[in-house]
């Protein structure tokens, strides 16, 4: 079944990916494709620059190949610009590496800084990394991003703006470096984005509980991003949850929330005897000798992420989206706590801004309803006055062909929409045998042109259509192109009409 999704999975993405060449190939004016369209298509959208130069050999087409490669070269340098990175060495102000983690106990701690170094990247200019020698400030990892806080001294605050374990340091980033690096400071973590960060992971361990009772055993956890915002979960599924399956896994993470089941935490338990136990080990996880465990009732990982006291602290759990991200796997995005409280008031308020707008309706939903179906019958109404008016053009028009050089020439400037001048121009190319007609308008402050040529002449004189556009689109500064029979322009210049008009004639003579 998941062989059968990704086979499905990848025909979709051929089925667009044509498409998409398809629009590259009529938006090209000559032979040569534009190397950098062809590399958009295999950037964006994974498909392959053989099979896209294939495409274009069979349509006498040629890829520009030199310019494929210039994109693809000038990409990798520019996300190598954006990850470079200097570093300055460490100043050390005390010897070992003994920093200890307390942040599972303690969000406030007095603490020494132990080494710190500068750093200069071409993203965030620059920072100083700074090492303490115990830090509650808990480092980026198992997908909850670190905490941010202050560093106080008897003079001076430092904004702890980011924190990451790097060789196993915990490293506190900040913009400004303290004026005594040798005092003693109080390291403060951040509470509340602390505490939105520990709802959201916590819901994220039920969630996993709950999509492998609804969905099934295969459920692995394939990514987490967890912070004070929302979380983002992805995992196997062959196909898209459902939207009642949606509901029960909300329903079924608010039940154990409910429940207010306590947080049983257990620290330094051999991996052996937590597996033995049921706990689960998570995808990409690398895990020492000892680990500790994360019990919510039923639900039990291994894990060393921050976590509620309590599943009642989650409040509420909301799924905000439910999308595939890659073949077989899911992405599931949720919020929870505050984020739901606001979730709800948004809604509120957008409801009742509706409500206003439509003048306080007893029944809101019929008012729509009933807006919709007007909406409807006007649009009937205009497009059936819209044809009356190009049928009664047509009419006017068809009387003031001229005949020029044996040909019924054309050439006109209409009161009509883009869309729908070119609808006349073909309307009055079919009508009239052994005809050339160049009509005009102006849509939004812009002119478009559109020519329509009779088959016969088109064969018999070699006319081109998609000549004529180009040619008449310099008076309006435009481009355009289409088929030796029929094209459209756009341009600029609607001062330019006039004269592309009168020199229409020419191309008879
Ligand atoms: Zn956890």
């Amino acid at each position: 079944n998941v062989i059968r999704e990704e086979e499905a999975s990848f025909l979709r993405t051929l089925d667009q990916g044509l498409q998409l060449v398809e629009n590259v190939i009529s938006a090209t004016e000559g032979k040569i494709v534009s190397g950098q369209k062809a590399f958009e298509l295999y950037d964006t959208f994974g498909f392959p620059k053989d099979l896209t130069a294939l495409i274009l050999r069979e349509r006498g087409l040629e890829l520009d190949e030199k310019g494929f490669e210039n994109a693809m070269f000038e990409q990798k340098t520019r996300s190598r610009a954006a990850s470079e990175t200097s570093t300055d060495d460490w100043t050390i102000l005390v010897e070992g590496n003994t920093e200890t983690f307390v942040g599972y106990d303690l969000l406030v701690n007095e603490v020494k800084i132990t080494r710190y170094r500068r750093i200069d990247s071409k993203k965030d200019g620059q920072l100083y990394q700074i090492v303490l020698d115990s830090t509650p400030f808990y480092p980026e990892g198992g997908g909850q991003v670190g905490d941010k806080g202050i560093l106080t001294s008897a003079n001076e605050t430092i904004e702890v703006l980011d924190t990451k374990k790097e060789n196993n340091l915990i490293l506190h980033f900040t913009k400004n470096l303290p004026e005594n690096v040798n005092a003693s400071f109080i390291a403060q973590v951040d509470k509340n984005l602390r505490s939105d960060s520990a709802s959201n992971h916590s819901a994220t361990h039920l969630l996993h509980q709950a999509l492998r009772v609804i969905l099934g055993t295969h459920v692995e956890q394939k990514g987490s991003l967890v912070s004070p915002n929302y979380l983002r979960f992805d995992f196997s599924h062959f196909a898209k949850v459902t939207e009642q399956e949606l509901h029960q896994v909300e329903m079924f993470v608010n039940e154990r929330i409910q429940e207010q089941l306590p947080l049983i935490e257990r620290r330094d338990i051999p991996f052996a005897q937590a597996v033995e136990e049921g706990a689960m080990a998570l995808f990409g996880e690398k895990y020492g000798d000892n680990v500790r465990a994360i019990k919510f009732g039923e639900s039990m990982e291994l894990c060393g992420g921050i976590h509620v006291k309590n599943t009642a602290d989650i409040w509420q759990f909301k799924i905000v989206s439910e999308g595939a991200v890659a073949a077989g796997i899911r992405r599931i995005e949720a919020i929870t706590n505050k984020g739901v409280k606001e979730f709800y008031d948004a809604q509120e308020n957008a409801l009742k801004e509706i409500k206003e707008t439509l003048k306080n309706p007893q029944d809101v939903l019929k008012s729509v309803t009933s807006l919709q179906d007007e909406n409807a019958k006007l649009k009937k109404q205009v497009e059936q006055l819209l044809k009356e008016k190009i049928d009664g053009l047509k009419n006017n028009l068809v009387a003031e062909f001229q005949v020029v050089n044996g040909v019924n020439f054309l050439s006109k400037q209409v009161d009509l929409s883009m869309s729908a001048t070119k609808d006349l121009a073909q309307a009055i190319g079919a009508s009239k045998p052994n005809s050339f007609v160049f009509l005009a308008s102006i849509e939004d402050n812009l002119p478009n042109i559109h020519c329509s040529i009779s088959k016969d002449l088109v064969t018999d004189r070699g006319l081109n259509a998609g000549n004529v556009i180009r040619e008449l689109g310099k008076y309006i500064e435009g481009n355009g192109g289409g088929q030796p029979f029929f094209a459209s322009g756009k341009g600029k210049d609607v001062l330019g009409i006039p004269e592309a008009l009168e020199n229409a004639v020419n191309f008879l003579k």
